[in-house]
């Protein structure tokens, strides 16, 4: 029997996770898909990964809680006996003005953008130090680099899920996984559907390639550093925003 590799991609019931999802299932990837709110996406997703081919399974679960994290990975372990690849990519925004920004505001986006990779890779680091195989990407923001006004608690997140990348690649290398960080800049989803025409008109100018990009750009990008093409990568940042952070 074919041994595929096995890939979770956490909040992957539509936007950049969707697009994740399918792209690796095109490379004989079997998909774990996780979502929290949003049952009908993730089933589209799994449709999607099915026609191409690929073992899916779902699983529902909030990636900012330890106790939903334990589970998933439990249900993987029993279906799957493994994991190969972990992308993090379950994220929200709660914007605000940092001087009437509230406590819960900064805490919920920390939790379910900085906590969530921190539950999913010390679980997944374990099993993929026993395999001797792991591929883990964290999916960070040009506002992890550069910060953005109104967005304190989101670009805290970002810029911590670099510094764990950064962090997890040295103590993993010599174990053969490999653990990077990819940082979008604007791309058309339903997180950035909800800005106004004006801040959109504004980020366009600052974006040299001329237009916003696509969550399938993501989904390449992921599909390459999992690859053995990218086998010498580690601890990297690696910009997709059209030129926007040059
Ligand atoms: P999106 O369209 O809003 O999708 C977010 C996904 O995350 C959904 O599948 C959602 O699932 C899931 N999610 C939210 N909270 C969750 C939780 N607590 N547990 C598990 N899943 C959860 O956003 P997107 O634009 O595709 O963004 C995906 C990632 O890329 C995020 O980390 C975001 O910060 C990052 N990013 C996006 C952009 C951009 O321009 N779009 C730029 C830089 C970085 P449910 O609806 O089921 O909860």
């Amino acid at each position: 029997m074919e041994n595929r590799r096995v890939a979770l991609v956490t909040g992957a019931s539509r936007g950049i996770g969707r697009a994740i999802a399918t792209r690796l299932a095109s490379s004989n990837i079997d998909i774990v898909i996780n979502y929290n709110k949003d049952l009908e996406g993730a089933e589209e997703t799994q449709k999607q990964c099915e026609k191409i081919g690929v073992k899916t399974r779902i699983l529902q679960g909030d990636m900012g809680k330890e106790e939903d994290v334990n589970l998933i990975f439990e249900n993987i372990v029993d279906e799957f006996g493994k994991i190969d690849i972990l992308i993090n990519n379950a994220g929200i925004t709660i914007d605000g003005l940092l001087i009437s920004m509230k406590e819960e505001a900064f805490r919920e986006v920390l939790e379910v953008n900085l906590f969530s990779a921190f539950y999913t890779m010390k679980l997944a680091a374990r099993i993929m130090a026993k395999n001797r195989f792991g591929r883990i990407i964290n999916i960070s923001s040009i506002v992890g680099i550069r910060g953005n006004a109104g967005q304190v608690n989101y670009s805290a997140s970002k810029a911590g899920l670099i510094g764990m990348t950064k962090s997890l690649a040295k103590e993993m290398a010599k174990r053969n996984i490999r653990v990077n960080a990819i940082a979008p800049g604007f791309i058309e989803t339903d997180m950035t559907h909800k800005l106004s025409n004006n801040i959109k008109n504004k980020m366009l100018e600052e974006i040299p390639v001329g237009y916003f990009g696509k969550p399938e750009d993501i989904g390449n990008l992921v599909n390459f550093l999992v690859s053995e093409e990218a086998n010498y990568i580690t601890g990297q940042v690696i910009s997709i925003d059209g030129g926007m952070n040059i």
